[in-house]
């Protein structure tokens, strides 16, 4: 789709470009980032949050009945805020001294569906879920939702379809979510897609199909194919604002944990987040709900696989969710589920694009190491893609971002957010681990 002659004249104007597309490890500084009531107005504001936070409260019922891990919390999915000191210090240990705390938001502990997804993308099937609800005179907005769990419902959205086009875990969560709920689920898988995960859904009855090539081909084949059926739903990960709502909530929440742990979020103690980035939906609403909540005082950086720097590529060139990883030369090839995205997200790009502080890239070999490094120090087991975030302090301490933004980092406080992990099996638990070890022996 671009020429050579175009490709050229992006590096010239961006010399970072040339070591993105050589898939070397970089740290972006976004030049375009703005200060809270600087940026240029967005489709979405604070008061969607709220609704989407109402949402969540009015499923709660539904979740305590049909999902019974959930009754302790009362039907709400939410995951700990965790310091993890030891890792810090052993990260300490090689070059630069992290200033400040550092968290791990564990979002690898959501219940059912193990990772972040289950933000969005139960967030987005439950809106559907209500709006058929509504408008069919079943259910008002006061009723006890757990009624949704009676086979009247389940008889009444059998009549529906549910299409999502997934590398795995946004496939786990909306297949797990949908199937319970009762309707027809298909999941379009890349062929690359892990076993165990196609496995699963199966076994929840839900319809995976399998394409070959990359995980864009898989949505766009998802996409048409549900499209062209009018009681079909189909969820959009390349450009939805549903799933980004779902994704403002883990904001909201963990402005209240930092409460409780008596963190202090101002001009004089920054608050640092990184997450992990694939299409940049889960890390760009969870950008989005901290700035509406702290504003300038929290800074939000994402981070990509060297070899699917998505997001990166889109803003570097300014060419948003029309250029692709493969248009710069790159095989868009990670272990990383859920980050081996070789284009952005159209909706949450142009949000992200003023609320982040900058992206860095992160090798495969980097992010096993990490899920050996956290697992032996804190006893904690991430999936690989989760583990990104734990490179951001250091490689910002790198930079002049703190410099430029005066900003004083022994009162900082850093959290990376951990965005999967509990569903992973035994067997590839211990296969990652290993590698991580090896890779770790090696240096
Ligand atoms: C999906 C996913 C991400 C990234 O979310 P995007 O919305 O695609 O940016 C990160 N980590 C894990 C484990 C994921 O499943």
């Amino acid at each position: 789709m671009y020429s050579k002659n175009k490709i050229e004249s992006f590096v010239n104007h961006s010399p970072i470009l040339e070591n993105i597309s050589k898939a070397k490890p970089v740290s972006w500084l976004n030049p375009d980032l703005k200060s809270m009531g600087k940026t240029p107005e967005f489709s979405i504001d604070k008061e969607d949050m709220r609704e989407a936070e109402q949402l969540w409260e009015r499923f709660a019922p539904f979740f305590v009945k049909a999902f019974p891990e959930t009754e302790i919390t009362q039907g709400i999915l939410e995951s700990p805020l965790r310091e993890i000191p030891v890792l810090q210090s052993l990260l300490n240990e090689n070059k630069v001294d992290i200033k400040g705390r550092l968290f791990l938001k564990c979002d690898n502990e959501l219940p059912i569906a193990g990772s972040i997804k289950a933000r969005g993308g139960f967030f987005e099937i439950m809106r559907y879920a209500e709006e058929l609800a509504l408008k069919s005179g079943y259910l008002k907005k006061g009723d006890d939702y757990s009624v949704l769990t009676s086979s009247t419902f389940k008889t009444f959205f059998r009549r529906y379809k549910i299409g999502v086009g997934s590398t795995g875990n946004l496939g786990l969560s909306i297949g797990i979510i949908s199937a319970k709920l009762g309707f027809e689920v298909t999941v379009y898988v890349s062929s690359d897609a892990k076993r165990w995960k196609k496995d699963l859904l199966r076994d929840k009855g839900v319809t995976v199909v399998e394409f070959e090539g990359d995980f864009s081909k898989a949505i766009f084949a998802g996409r048409e194919k549900t499209k062209a059926d009018p009681n079909a739903y189909f969820v959009d990960d390349e450009d939805s604002q549903d799933l980004f709502l779902g994704y403002t909530i883990g904001a909201l929440r963990i402005a209240q944990q930092l409460k409780t742990q008596n963190i202090t979020v101002d001009a004089k103690h920054p608050l640092f987040v990184y997450s992990p980035c694939g299409v940049g939906g889960s890390p760009g609403g969870t950008a989005f709900g901290l700035k509406q909540i702290y504003g300038d005082n929290v800074h939000c950086f994402f981070v990509e696989p060297t070899h699917c720097p998505a997001v990166l590529t889109g803003l570097v060139t300014g060419e948003m969710s029309n250029i692709s990883v493969q248009d710069i030369g790159l095989d868009n090839k990670t272990e990383a589920d859920g980050l081996a995205v070789g284009r952005p997200s159209h909706f949450a790009t142009k949000i992200s694009k003023h609320l982040i502080s900058g992206i860095f890239t992160i090798e495969d070999a980097h992010l096993f190491r990490l899920l050996a490094q956290l697992k032996d120090t804190e006893n904690i087991f991430l999936e690989p893609s989760a583990t990104a975030g734990l490179i951001g302090p250091q490689l910002m301490q790198k930079t002049n971002y703190a410099k430029t933004h005066q900003l004083n980092l022994e009162n900082a406080t850093h959290i990376a957010w951990a965005t999967g992990g509990d569903l992973v099996p035994a067997d590839e638990r211990h296969l990652f681990y290993e590698r991580g070890s090896q890779q770790l022996s090696l240096i």
